[in-house]
């Protein structure tokens, strides 16, 4: 297990661009659920991208555990990753989605299957493996991205806006669903929204940005969102 250090973090797209990310400090401690919430374009997904190793650090620096992440490679990173378009491989089945990222490792296969069938039944989609991306709902679908990051077992979680496209009442379902899971999993969350909602119902504690540069950080009750 591990918590995620950032230590005055700076982004820029390019040498005459502004800086999107600006002095960022922030530690994660171990296990909990920390939500980025702020506008669209205030540097939430760039700053998760840098956690990734998706974009590049322009200053600063990114600790997971007591390693430094700078340039460590995105795939040498114990972290897994959802996204708000899911981007499940659309000609492989749910099981082979769930099982790309242990068979790129070289898992044996039998410790594969094991692994996939128990999440899978964790998240309820046991029925849907032999299933095509598809054939299956959003819901589904947003499970099934859940599934595929969850088999590896990482020490920490990146998500980015992951309710974004579902219906509103899947978005409020899943969002207990994501808390539960991540009670019984215990890693390091960090979860990226611009729903106020969203952050207040989900986070231990709420990170929130503006403009590249963080406001506020603190637990819902004592963090001040502007309505
Ligand atoms: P948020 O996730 O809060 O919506 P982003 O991190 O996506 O914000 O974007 C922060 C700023 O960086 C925005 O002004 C956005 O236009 C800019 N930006 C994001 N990605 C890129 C990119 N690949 N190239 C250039 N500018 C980018
Ligand atoms: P979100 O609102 O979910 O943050 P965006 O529309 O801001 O999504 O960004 C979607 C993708 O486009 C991201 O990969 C981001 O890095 C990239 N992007 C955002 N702004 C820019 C930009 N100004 N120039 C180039 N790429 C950008």
């Amino acid at each position: 297990m591990a918590g995620v250090s950032l230590r005055n973090l700076y982004k820029t797209y390019g040498k005459n661009s502004p800086y999107v990310v600006k002095d960022v400090c922030l530690d994660i401690e171990d296990g909990e659920f920390m939500v980025f919430v702020g506008p669209s374009g205030c540097g939430k997904s760039t700053t998760l991208r840098m956690v990734a190793g998706l974009e590049r650090v322009s200053q600063g620096e990114i600790y997971i555990g007591d390693e430094l992440m700078n340039h460590v490679p995105p795939k040498r990173r114990d972290i897994a990753m959802v996204f708000q378009n899911y981007a499940l491989y659309p000609n492989m089945s749910v099981l082979e989605n769930m099982a790309f990222g242990l068979r790129l490792r070289k898992t044996e296969k039998h410790l594969i299957d094991s692994s996939v069938k128990q999440n899978a039944r964790t998240l309820e989609i046991e029925h849907l493996l032999e299933r095509k991306p598809r054939q299956l709902s959003g819901g589904q679908r947003q499970r099934v991205a859940l599934g595929r990051a969850i088999v590896r077992h990482p020490q920490v979680f990146l998500m980015d806006e992951p309710l974004s496209n579902l219906d509103a009442r899947l978005r409020v379902q899943m969002r207990t669903e994501i808390v539960e899971l991540h009670r019984r999993l215990g890693t390091t969350m960090i979860y990226v929204t611009h729903d106020q909602t969203e952050a207040m119902t989900m986070g231990s504690r709420i990170c929130i940005m503006k403009d590249g540069v963080i406001q506020q950080v603190g637990v819902p009750e004592e963090v001040y969102m502007r309505p």
